[in-house]
């Protein structure tokens, strides 16, 4: 085994590698570009290299300055992860020439899989079943729609050097096809500097199906059985599971034996992924090769009980494989699920942005990512947050972890899948089993819902927050202040005129939804719940909070209970956000409108001298006299305004100069109400 590794490769796959080498005892250097200073897997390394700036094309795809950084650092190895140069066979000779051993196949394996339509030639050879098609060298335009017409359409157009779903068109029509052709090769042109195509039957409602196969360097092969990754969105993996769901034990040792059948024709050595499509009936065809760890690799180390990248770690060394195939078993059913930062409402576009708040059910499911609580999400790299994995003795268990495990996974500051994520997990046919590529776009009416109002549940939730912040706020202030007896600490909306009200606004699209809430005073109960009656659009409800620990209460409302969290934000625009999480997928942001907080912030503006009325309304109390030497937060005065109390505070330590309006006077927005003169 080795004594130290260098990981060239970032976020969650780099930390995983890390985890598992440091279980074996082996040293891990990281390496980082100039936007992952402080990431995760720089913290999680024993050592950590610089490799340059943000852009990958001049750091992490900078082959010299990984082997480089290895070389300086004493690493015998170094893990390519997935991306990057993983499937770089440029990459792997030069780390064989600096005599440092590549953790993946032979640079001749990753070649001779490198081109999807060299590929489908040496599978041909191995007798490994293809999707109907053409994959010559001839890419005239007349010869391929000849081809096309042949198969006959729908046909599906790929770039042969295609990856990550670039350069792919599905044809339906012969009409169509020369434009799309074209089409194809700009995109793969550009992507892959390589414009080679095939075209390929285009199966219908097909499902993907791919077998993990491993190998090591005394020439033993096996298969650690199948992944069905058939939801996808834009022909890229959303949701991935295994076993596949209505597998057959005849059809699993077909497509694993040809998989290891593919795996021997190129000399593989390591961890592979042979990726078939297959047919409704269940007929099945090659598609590609990815010579890698996948990114859905845990779902198999689920099920197998096995850790994969340790596999890789053995293997890489010259160990032969831990198990041979007959001593592995299928444990029980694996999902993981990819938490993108994307909006699928607006074409799956990566979100970027920091993750203000971030919680990953980590006590229900197997948590893998790269990022924390505070971290950017930059538009330089993949958008995932991080991969949920959950495992349970059958499928059904396995997808109920699921519900539960995304119903607990709370993302602020950016948008996410998440909501997606649950109504998939959610909907009847995924349940059944009966998945296909086609399956988010055939839903995609309930699984994306057009966005509504807030319901007056989310209302009333994010209502009881605000006012659970401000008694907060005001037992802090009460604790602080001199006049302890004073009814303006009160903290239950007491009046003078006996029963108290709080208002709160929200801002809903372009109009504003007022809640209100009667404080009851029945004696009684816990004396730390929040009791009210709300006034919600759609009727009065009564409702009580407790505090049940940061950000999270327990609530009653109408006759419902239940737990709700609640994570206020400020958003870029300078407003600020409620985000409640009480059952909703994904959560709900409610913008607060507030003349309270207008209060506060004039007055913490003002500095320059003056305490402003943020309202017109009346003077109701004055609570100082001229020359008073106050402290910060002092009440000053009291102002009834849109038939609230507003308590103007000072906005630092200082002196009353003048108070310029007695009890009873009316002021208009903006005036000057105190002279005031901060501390020097
Ligand atoms: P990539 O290199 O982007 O992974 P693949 O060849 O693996 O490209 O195909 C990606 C996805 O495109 C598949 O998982 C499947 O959803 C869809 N796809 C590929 N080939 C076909 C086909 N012949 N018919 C229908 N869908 C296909
Ligand atoms: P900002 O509003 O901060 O300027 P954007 O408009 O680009 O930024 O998108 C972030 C928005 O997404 C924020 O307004 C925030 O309220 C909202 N948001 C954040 N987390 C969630 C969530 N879990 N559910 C719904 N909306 C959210
Ligand atoms: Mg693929």
């Amino acid at each position: 085994m080795f004594s130290k590794i260098l990981i060239a490769n970032r976020g969650e796959i780099a930390c995983r590698v890390i985890d598992t080498a440091r279980r074996l005892g082996v040293r891990t250097v990281a390496v980082y570009s100039d936007a992952d200073r402080d990431a995760r897997h720089v913290a999680m390394a024993d050592e950590a290299v610089h490799i340059g700036p943000a852009a990958a094309r001049e750091s992490y795809l900078v082959g010299e300055k990984l082997i480089e950084a290895a070389r300086r650092t004493g690493a015998q190895a170094i893990h390519p992860g997935y991306g990057f140069l993983s499937e770089n066979a440029g990459f792997a000779d030069a780390c064989a020439a600096a005599g440092i051993v590549f953790i993946g196949p032979p640079a001749s394996a990753i070649r001779a899989m490198g081109s999807k339509s060299e590929a489908k030639k040496l599978m041909e050879r191995a007798n490994v079943p293809l999707v109907p098609g053409y994959h010559g060298d001839d890419q005239s335009p007349e010869l391929l729609a000849a081809e096309a017409g042949r198969i006959g359409y729908p046909v599906l157009i790929k770039a042969a050097a295609g990856g990550g779903g670039k350069g792919m068109r599905p044809v339906l029509k012969a009409e169509q096809f020369a434009a799309e052709l074209a089409g194809a090769k700009r995109e793969a042109k550009a992507a892959f500097a390589d414009d080679h195509v095939l075209i390929e039957k285009y199966l219908q409602r097909p499902r993907h199906i791919e077998i993990q196969v491993f190998a090591d360097s005394q020439g033993d092969c096996l298969y650690l059985f199948e992944r069905d990754c058939s939801i996808q969105r834009r022909h890229q993996k959303v949701i991935e599971e295994a076993p596949a769901p209505g597998m057959d034990l005849a059809r699993r040792k077909a497509m694993g034996e040809a998989a290891v059948a593919a795996a021997k024709a190129i000399g593989y050595v390591g961890a592979g992924t042979v990726e078939f499509i297959a047919d409704q009936d269940g007929t099945f065809f090659f598609m590609e090769m990815n010579t890698r760890l996948q990114v859905e690799h845990p779902v198999t180390e689920m099920i197998t009980g096995q850790d994969l990248v340790e596999w890789q770690l053995r293997v890489a060394s010259g160990e032969p494989m831990p198990l041979t195939q007959d001593q592995l078993r299928i444990d029980g059913h694996a999902f993981e699920v990819r938490l993108y930062a994307e909006d699928p409402a607006r074409g799956f576009l990566p979100s970027t942005g920091t993750l203000r708040h971030l919680n990953l059910p980590a006590d229900r499911a197997r948590i893998d990512t790269g990022v924390r609580q505070g971290d950017v999400v930059t538009p330089h790299y993949d958008p995932m947050i991080a991969k949920i994995i959950v495992h349970g003795q059958d499928r059904a268990a396995a997808l109920r972890r699921l519900s539960l495990a995304l119903a607990e996974t709370e993302v602020v500051g950016l948008r996410t899948n998440v909501a997606l994520l649950s109504r998939i997990a959610a909907h009847p046919v995924f349940a059944s089993g009966d998945v296909d590529t086609g399956f988010i776009e055939r839903h995609r009416a309930e699984l994306l819902p057009k966005p509504t109002g807030p319901d007056d549940r989310s209302l009333a939730v994010a209502t009881l927050a605000r006012l659970m912040e401000w008694r907060a706020e005001a037992t802090e202030r009460h604790a602080r202040s001199a006049d302890r007896y004073s009814p303006w600490h009160r903290m239950d909306g007491w009046r003078l005129n006996g029963e108290g009200h709080d208002e709160v606004r929200w801002s809903v699209g372009d109009s504003t939804v007022v809640v209100a809430a009667h404080y009851s005073r029945a004696a009684g109960g816990d004396p730390s719940a929040l009791r009210c009656r709300l006034d919600l659009p759609g009727g009065g409800m009564d409702a009580q909070a407790v505090s049940a620990g940061p950000n999270r209460m327990r609530i009653t409302l109408g006759g419902d209970v239940f737990s709700a969290r609640v994570i206020a934000v400020d958003a870029n625009d300078g407003g600020r956000d409620y985000v409640v999480f009480a059952g909703e997928p994904g959560g709900r942001a409610l913008r607060l409108n507030d003349p309270r907080d207008a209060s506060r912030t004039d007055a913490a503006a003002v500095g320059g001298g003056s305490v402003r009325s943020p309202l017109p309304g009346k003077i109701i109390d004055v609570k100082i006299k001229d020359g008073a030497t106050v402290s910060a937060g002092d009440a000053l005065l009291v102002l009834e305004a849109m038939k609230m109390e507003h308590t103007l505070t000072a906005p630092s330590d200082g002196t009353v100069k003048r108070v310029m309006f007695a009890v009873g006077e009316q002021v208009a927005e903006g005036v000057e109400l105190i002279e005031f003169e901060p501390a020097a």
